[in-house]
């Protein structure tokens, strides 16, 4: 994927008069839009396809081709009243507000928002990580006067290892126990992707198979360019023992359901940052927990904090606390805006 341009740094400035936090949830007052609205309005832009921060029922929507394309997949064609499409970089005044889409290295089309009003520059990163991940662009640190950043995993304890790392023991499991069926627990856009090809890069080439709720997702993300290799749905295997030393990856809620009993001998596994979390894996039942996660870990976060370098921090969602408290330490004017209805359930 092309590199994205340089970004000079913004004009120093206060932008807090420009921008406001509304029930509906983040409002640019000047181009009368909101971001990632929590209820239905008149014009929207979209960060990404997760459905906490994308909703159906919006007049227009901006959003990345990708994350349209999302959309149309989870929701039909009539999601919005109308789509905007805006490719990573390109401009689009609301009057004397110039919006521009910055790659945020999250899911497939996942974006950060940067507006630029008379000579400040806030930017809204949505979802946000800085571990490689082919699916998607990597996140390009923008400079600004005002970083509006998530903390889904903002305390010192979270520290999320490489997928490799995490997807070898899946390996060393599947050679440990080669007739269990291993069955992984995944979201179902971007994790489910995103570890398939994790599997593919350390050579795992054999069919990968799929609970019928992930084949959508797969499908579009084929249509965009990315390869995932031989894959089959649960539901087109004639005998269902043959499954035995397989990889079966099914949306979280199917490791406790009826579904997954079938499958011959099942080991239960859950690619997730919660699963760092014992009791998260315990709660789940979960025997191998995969620390895999399409969010910034706590030293991740403060790596891009120093990078975008902001004059101001606000703090959408998350553990807010801590990583305000840190910026602060760190000489930075931070707050908590503590935006309700964003779930850490969907991508975490
Ligand atoms: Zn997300
Ligand atoms: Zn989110």
């Amino acid at each position: 994927m092309p590199e994205s341009p340089e970004v000079p740094p913004p004009a120093a400035g206060t932008v807090h008069e420009w921008l406001a936090v509304r029930p509906e949830g983040l409002l640019c007052l000047p181009g009368g839009f909101y971001i990632d609205p929590l209820r239905a309005v008149s014009s929207a832009v979209i960060t990404h396809g997760h459905a906490d921060h994308a909703r159906p029922g919006n007049g227009d929507i901006y959003a990345t081709a990708q994350t349209l394309a999302i959309m149309r997949c989870r929701y039909g064609d009539s999601c919005a009243a109308r789509q905007l499409p805006l490719a990573y970089g390109e401009r689009h005044r609301f009057g004397d507000v110039e919006l521009w889409l910055a790659p945020a290295g999250h899911i497939l089309g996942s974006a950060q928002v940067v507006l630029e009003y008379r000579g400040e520059r806030v930017v809204i990163s949505g979802d946000y990580k800085r571990q490689a991940d082919p699916t998607c662009q990597p996140f390009q640190p923008v400079p600004c006067d005002v970083f509006v950043t998530e903390a889904t995993f903002g305390l010192p304890v979270f520290h999320h290892p490489p997928i490799a790392t995490e997807v070898e023991k899946l390996l060393q499991s599947l050679q440990l126990f080669p007739q269990r069926c291993h069955l992984v627990g995944v979201y179902a856009l971007g994790k489910c992707q995103r570890l398939i090809l994790a599997l593919r890069a350390l050579g795992y080439s054999k069919a990968v198979y799929l609970h019928g709720a992930l084949v959508k997702l797969c499908e579009l993300y084929e249509r965009e360019g990315i390869a995932l290799g031989k894959w089959v749905k649960v539901s087109e295997v004639g005998d269902i023992d043959s499954l035995a030393g397989e990889i079966v990856l099914a949306p979280p809620s199917a490791l406790a359901d009826r579904w997954s009993r079938k499958l011959p001998d099942m080991l239960p596994c859950m690619a997730s940052g919660w699963m760092q979390i014992r009791a998260r894996a315990r709660q789940r039942r979960v025997e191998l927990p995969l620390v895999i996660s399409d969010h910034c870990d706590w030293p991740a976060l403060l790596q891009t904090l120093e990078e975008v370098n902001p004059a101001q921090l606000w703090v959408t969602h998350g553990r807010e606390q801590a990583l305000v408290h840190r910026a602060q330490q760190l000489g930075y004017r931070a707050q908590a805006l503590s935006l309700l209805g964003y779930e850490e359930e969907e991508s975490g």
